[in-house]
């Protein structure tokens, strides 16, 4: 299996290649060059397999370049802190089940594709003999799914920038409390807009970054966008049996388009999803897109801070990997769509709208802090289940979209421990800590505070690089 660009642009790479790279070098996303396919004996024949074995199904579909051996071996580590489950399933009555993604160790989804990305890419270092550093922005959740994964890993160092004073108790402690001489958070004197505009104006930097060997695992990482296609065949598989329900409907609560574009890739490849149903907050970005036909990614100043603020994102990177399958794979369509992104601010598909559903199954809406909290209440009441403001945004959107017959899951992306402030907001419940958090949230913190300034960043990465 070979990786192509979305703009056209770029010699084909392999998996260990694409995964390494980020941007191609014409500044589109890898994508397969044919998705692979999922019959439907197949997809029965793993019905058996733990959450592992058929991690390692799904990824040897895309990872032809790793042997089947080596993968296993990584997919049985990624998931060795997880519970036996991995992704365990629970109802909460209405036709609605939530699928647990946050069993990892930072309560986020996140985990479920970096726990993978951190053996996946020690390994593709170790084959080419190279070393990677790190360089990423976080405002939480991102920064510290990458830090648990990648701590201890030979040949990774991780240099993290978060703004000064803006992330949880919560985050601050899981993120800073690691210990470990290849982690370095540093925390900048800003916001997250200007943390974020410090790594591209490094990373832009090529010499720099070549000399530094500098690299991201964001959401636009490939071996992250494979991982999380394993949970959509796994839940599909729990949630129908042999003779029963046959195609479920998944809500996910969206920011970047990573975590739901695994979804419509595992959809392409052949499972039967009805509909791929986006949740946004306030920040509606994508639910317009979808509604409209229109795409107006905003300034950061116009992005709210919510309280599901890990989707307080108005800018979905991977937006454009849907779009090059919208055009046919067209990579010179995609190329004119960011063109007219970059001359008038918005892309318009609104004459192809309709096709969203009909074609792809995709369906959108959002909700606001009013909704999230009676969500929280309402689930809580009926279902004796806690769950976090963002999958509230999910359940709530969900709700709207049900149709008798189709079971529809909602993709939980955080345990609501992270999050009790709203917890408590909601339902009036002190949540309770397990003794391993406790012992986080005292643990003494490991960051350095640095000043919103480029050459301050620069200095500090040649200092502590690994080389
Ligand atoms: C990152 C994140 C999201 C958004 O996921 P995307 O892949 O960016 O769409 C939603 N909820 C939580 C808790 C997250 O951490």
């Amino acid at each position: 299996m070979q990786y192509i660009s979305t703009r056209g642009g770029a010699e084909p790479l392999t998996y260990c290649e694409a995964l390494l790279e980020g941007l191609a070098p014409d500044g589109g996303l890898a994508v397969p060059e044919t998705m692979p396919a999922v019959g439907a004996d197949l997809l029965e024949s793993w019905r058996g397999l733990t959450y592992p074995e058929l991690a390692t199904e799904v990824l040897a579909l895309f990872a032809t370049d790793i042997p089947r051996d080596d993968l296993a071996r990584m997919c049985a580590a990624a998931y060795a802190s997880f519970p036996d489950e991995v992704v365990p399933l629970r109802s909460i009555g209405g036709g609605i089940s939530l699928v647990g993604l946050s069993e990892g160790p930072t309560l986020a989804f996140k985990d479920m594709a970096m726990q993978f990305l951190g053996q996946v890419v020690e390994y593709a270092l170790a084959r080419t003999g190279s070393v990677l550093n790190v360089l990423g922005a976080t405002s939480g959740d991102t920064g510290s799914a990458a830090e648990h994964a990648l701590v201890g890993k030979e040949r990774i160092s991780v240099f993290m920038l978060s703004p000064q004073g803006r992330m949880s108790t919560f985050q601050r402690a899981q993120m800073f409390s690691l210990d470990d001489p290849n982690i370095h958070n540093i925390a900048i004197d800003g916001v997250f807009d200007d943390c974020q505009n410090l790594v591209k104006r490094l990373a832009g930097d090529l010499e720099f970054k070549r000399a530094q060997h500098l690299g991201a695992v964001n959401s636009i990482n490939l071996a992250r966008i494979t991982a999380q296609v394993v949970y959509y065949f796994w839940a599909w598989l729990r949630a129908t049996d042999r003779e029963g329900a046959r195609e479920v409907s998944v809500t996910v609560p969206s920011g970047n388009f990573g975590n739901i574009l695994s979804g419509f890739f595992a959809k392409q490849m052949g499972l039967p999803i009805r509909r791929l149903v986006l949740a946004t907050n306030e920040n509606n970005v994508l639910d317009e897109f979808f509604r409209t036909g229109l795409y107006r990614p905003r300034a950061a100043a116009e992005t709210l801070a919510t309280s599901s603020p890990s989707m307080d994102i108005s800018k979905a990177s991977n937006l454009e990997r849907f779009l090059f399958e919208l055009v046919g794979r067209d990579a010179s369509r995609v190329v004119r769509a960011f063109g007219e992104l970059d001359e008038t601010g918005a892309i318009d598909f609104t004459a192809d709208q309709p096709r969203f559903v009909d074609e792809f199954g995709f369906l959108s809406g959002s909700s606001t802090h009013a909704d999230r909290l009676a969500t929280i209440r309402a689930v809580h009441e009926t279902a004796g289940e806690i769950i976090d403001p963002h999958t509230a945004d999910g359940v709530k959107v969900a709700r709207e979209h049900l149709e008798e017959g189709v079971p529809m899951l909602v993709l939980e992306t955080a345990k609501p421990q992270k999050f009790a402030e709203t917890i408590r907001e909601a339902i009036g419940v002190e949540l309770e800590y397990a003794p391993e958090l406790r012992e986080m949230l005292d643990a003494p913190q490991h960051v350095v505070d640095m000043a919103d300034d480029a050459d301050a960043l620069r200095a500090f990465i040649e200092a502590n690089a690994l080389r």
